[in-house]
């Protein structure tokens, strides 16, 4: 059944009433999605650029992972790991070698790996590395987002994430990202176990660091003898061009952080991989989640990981990524309403300044949702594109010329927002 125009308007008011308010969306309200296109409740087709803020690299409900899920779901779902299920093996031993390391230790959100990775990274600092009970510290940095739960906010320095939150977890250093000379600082004291970062902030912004960065700062914890623990929750599984963002820079993490697109977006699977060193400090009973591993989302992991392989979404990444980057810097030539473009793959942002009678970045989001094009402003003045992975050349040049319109037309105030 086609719902009623107004339909958006009473779901909208429904999600207002009974739905706590620690989101702020725009307003568009989603029915159905296939690839890189989303359809509102009334019919009307949008471009996807935002891909669940990363989590839908392989396209809306892609056909082989729903195959998966559905072909799995009708078989077993859940075990828990009180006993063995016949797809965990499989999939830990398909994942490991797929990014290549020894282990890998299953949970559900992003923010939950995280926080197993502090969990391990201490583990290892007191069992490994020796430092004395309690006195163990991780070095984050400055604009952070690493989740939402108490120790990761702990390490935040957005006080829109920590308000009224505290008190918070001790045991961090937190120094500016980007900065190699702070970092060397950093590791110097001996307590110091691990180093946390994102190779790109995704959420700040996508702020790139310099080439360069990654690279100098895995010298820098084998230096040290410290763990680089590298967030690759957002930028991962192909997003930036490569299958990892650390790869541009032929960086292999002591502790990998997962999430989001390992399951294209059809089921909250996240992952830490590491070591046998590393990863065989945590015993049994030490750590764990009721869901973690379990036999449905180890089949979609499985199926996603194929899906970006087999239809080679990260040369298609990369490639669009630049398409993407070069027509932004094109309209950056014909209105001042683009302050910056940055990214890598097909993770990036651009910037917008403000107009004079005081239009910002959610206006723009707002004109382009009316022109079938979603996307989410963060931190005010920036907008994240990020598109499935499975967008076309055409398509992309499509989005390209939506984009460049509404962001003219915006700058003209003219025929703003076009309808
Ligand atoms: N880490 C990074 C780099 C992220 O971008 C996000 C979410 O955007 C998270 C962790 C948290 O993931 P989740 O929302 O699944 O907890």
């Amino acid at each position: 059944m086609i719902p009623a125009i107004d339909d958006s308007l009473r779901i909208i008011e429904l999600e207002q009433n009974y739905v706590a308010h620690n989101y702020h969306p725009l307003p568009v309200v989603l029915a159905r999605g296939e690839g890189v296109y989303l359809w509102d409740v009334n019919g009307k087709r949008y471009f996807d650029f935002l891909s669940a803020y990363s989590a839908v690299n392989q396209g809306h409900c892609h056909p082989r992972i729903i195959e998966a899920l559905v072909r799995q779901a009708q078989t077993l779902t859940l075990t828990s790991r009180a006993f063995y299920s016949d797809q965990l093996g499989e999939c830990a031993r398909f994942v490991c070698d797929y990014f290549g390391y020894d282990r890998v230790l299953l949970m559900n959100t992003g923010a939950e790996a995280n926080e197993t990775a502090l969990k391990l990274v201490r583990k290892w600092g007191y069992q490994v590395k020796g430092i004395p009970p309690n006195e163990a510290i991780i070095v984050a940095v400055q604009r952070n987002f690493h989740g939402r739960t108490l120790a990761v906010i702990s390490a935040s320095t957005d006080p829109v994430a920590t308000a009224n939150f505290g008190p918070f977890m001790p045991g961090y250093e937190v120094i500016p990202y980007n900065d190699l000379k702070a970092l060397g600082e950093a590791l110097k004291n001996p307590n110091v176990c691990g180093f946390w970062v994102e190779p790109i902030q995704g959420e700040a912004g996508v702020f790139v660091p310099e080439d360069g960065y990654l690279a100098r700062a895995q010298e820098l914890c084998d230096q040290y003898g410290v763990l680089l623990m590298m967030d690759e929750v957002q930028t991962g599984i192909g997003r930036t061009g490569k299958l990892l963002a650390s790869d541009h820079e032929n960086v292999h993490p002591d502790i990998l952080i997962l999430g989001k697109a390992l399951s294209g977006g059809v089921y909250p699977v996240s992952a830490v991989l590491a070591s046998d060193e590393i990863m065989l400090t945590i015993g049994p009973g030490e750590h764990g989640s009721t869901f973690g591993g379990n036999p449905l989302a180890c089949t979609v992991t499985m199926a996603a990981l194929k899906v970006i392989e087999e239809e080679k979404l990260i040369e298609n990444a990369a490639r669009m990524g630049e398409i993407f980057r070069q027509r932004m810097n094109a309209i950056r030539s014909k209105t001042d309403v683009l302050k910056a473009v940055r990214g890598k793959g097909l993770l990036n942002a651009i910037d917008i300044r403000e107009t004079e009678d005081g239009r910002t970045a959610w206006d723009l989001c707002l004109a382009l949702r009316d022109n079938g094009l979603l996307a989410k402003p963060t931190h005010g003045d920036k907008i994240r594109f990020a598109p499935p992975l499975v967008i076309t050349e055409e398509q992309m040049h499509e989005c390209c010329a939506i984009i460049e319109n509404t962001i003219i037309a915006f700058g003209e105030g003219s025929n703003w927002p076009k309808k």
